[in-house]
């Protein structure tokens, strides 16, 4: 039961572009405020909306189902009286005349508007459509690659991020070759620098994953279905599986003429707000001025949720700036992975606690003089005294000392709640 009125006197019908996370936070934040108008949700994937991270994970070992990883309950959108309309793309938007038009030929009018339609996979350029090579974004992605995954003799991964490198984690467990395509030097390299990138790839080496760098694909062989990864060096590859993981590009193409500002991703202000009136934007798809960072776009889950959720704030009438530390987690084999800020640009690096040898470690990153990033391997406690360090803007000098401090050090031997210390 929804009590109250709109506070801001103004709105009273917000339409959610975008049926994930982003979007299922802003409507959920939208009525925890207290908003007692209409709240519509449009997504164009049929299912309910679901959880990504699972699906490079569990889903693909096999180990849950996509309907175990909904977002919330179907009876939840009942409950908080979100209109909910599945399996239809919205294809354009109607700034002026405040409405938005779906691939169904609606016309769905708005006074607040949230864009949440996130980001989809870059396809291999100039690679034709052949059976066995996939992306992986969606529940049908996952399901697919899984399929295919149970008779594969041969996968390769085009691409060593963090999707690449997941998928390459639960492919190593199934009876097939897999081999990990890297155009840098080493899996992730371009985010987490070379030490731990070149610890990643002997991890997926251990696991018997081929890893090879510098490694330029020029073509994919077969006729209707692919058979073999040519590379830059005259090396062709045998593969029956293919997965592309070489990136994202924000779902802006339903916005083209809307005359939003757009450029990779949807410009927002400090805020999240865009330049029209009661139109916000929130999660991959939104690139806002970060009151410290600049002008960033980031494709982590829990920028998403919370994005979403500051979002629907300043659709209410109560922007604040929207600051936060970035925090990114990937799990690979028994290990997790944890990065808070951006170590990607580091110039300079250090260990802080545990070991490289053990693969259990926290390393701290820098430039020019300032704490930029953290990464813990296995070692999540110690990351948070490394948020709050992000968070204070400290120096790389004063935030090496104060992770070997008696206080932070004490602090992060106290076991987690799972046992990952
Ligand atoms: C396989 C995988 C694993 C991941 N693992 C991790 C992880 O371990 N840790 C981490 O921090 N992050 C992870 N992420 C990233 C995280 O899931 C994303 O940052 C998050 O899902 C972004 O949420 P979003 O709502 O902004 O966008 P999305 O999740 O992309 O959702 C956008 C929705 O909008 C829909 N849409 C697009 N265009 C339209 C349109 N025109 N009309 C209607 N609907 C539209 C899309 O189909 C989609 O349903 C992972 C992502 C993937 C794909």
């Amino acid at each position: 039961m929804i009590v109250g009125n709109d506070p801001t006197g103004r709105i009273q019908r917000v339409v959610v572009v975008g049926g994930s996370l982003a979007g299922v936070a802003a409507a959920e934040e939208l009525r925890q405020r207290g908003f007692g108008g209409d709240v519509a949700l449009v997504g164009d994937e049929a299912l309910l909306p679901y959880d990504r991270p699972p699906l490079s994970k569990a889903v693909l070992a096999g180990e849950r189902e996509v309907t175990e990883t909904l977002l919330r309950p179907s009876e939840w959108y009942d409950e908080q009286q979100i209109d909910l309309t599945l399996g239809d793309a919205a294809v354009d938007l109607d700034v002026g005349g405040r409405t938005v038009g779906l691939a169904s030929g609606a016309r769905v009018p708005f006074e607040g508007l949230v864009i949440a339609t996130g980001a989809a996979p870059i396809a291999l350029p100039g690679a034709p459509p052949l059976d066995g090579v996939h992306t992986l974004r969606t529940a049908a992605d996952a399901e697919a690659i899984r399929e295919r995954l149970a008779t594969a003799r041969n996968v390769v991964i085009v691409g060593g991020g963090f999707i690449g490198a997941e998928v390459a984690a639960t492919a190593a467990g199934h009876d097939c070759t897999v081999t990990i395509l890297e155009a840098l030097g080493a899996p992730m390299e371009r985010v987490i620098g070379t030490t731990v990138a070149e610890l990643c790839a002997d991890l997926h080496r251990g696991h018997g994953v081929a890893v090879r760098t510098g490694a330029l694909v020029t073509r994919l062989h077969g006729e209707s279905a692919v058979r073999a990864v040519a590379l830059d060096d005259g090396t062709n590859l045998d593969a029956d599986l293919v997965i592309i993981g070489i990136g994202v590009r924000p779902s802006v193409g339903w916005l083209s003429n809307s005359g939003l500002a757009i450029a990779d991703g949807v410009l927002c202000d400090s805020c999240c707000r865009t330049g029209a009136g009661g139109i916000v934007a929130a999660g991959d798809v939104a690139r806002w001025e970060h009151p410290t960072l600049g002008s960033v776009r980031i494709e982590h889950w829990e920028n998403a949720s919370r994005q979403g959720q500051s979002a629907a704030r300043a659709l209410l009438g109560e922007p604040e700036p929207y600051g936060p530390v970035p925090y990114v987690w990937s799990d690979q084999y028994d290990r997790k992975i944890q990065i808070v800020g951006d170590p990607s640009e580091a110039d300079e690096m250090t260990l802080v606690d545990g070991s490289y040898e053990e693969l259990r470690f926290v390393a701290l990153y820098g430039r020019a003089g300032r704490l930029v990033g953290a990464l813990a391997m296995n070692r999540s406690r110690p990351l948070r005294a490394a948020r709050s360090l992000l968070a204070d803007g400290v120096s790389f000098a004063d935030a090496t000392e104060a992770f070997n401090s008696t206080e932070v050090k004490s602090a992060s031997r106290r076991p987690g709640p799972t046992g990952v210390q």
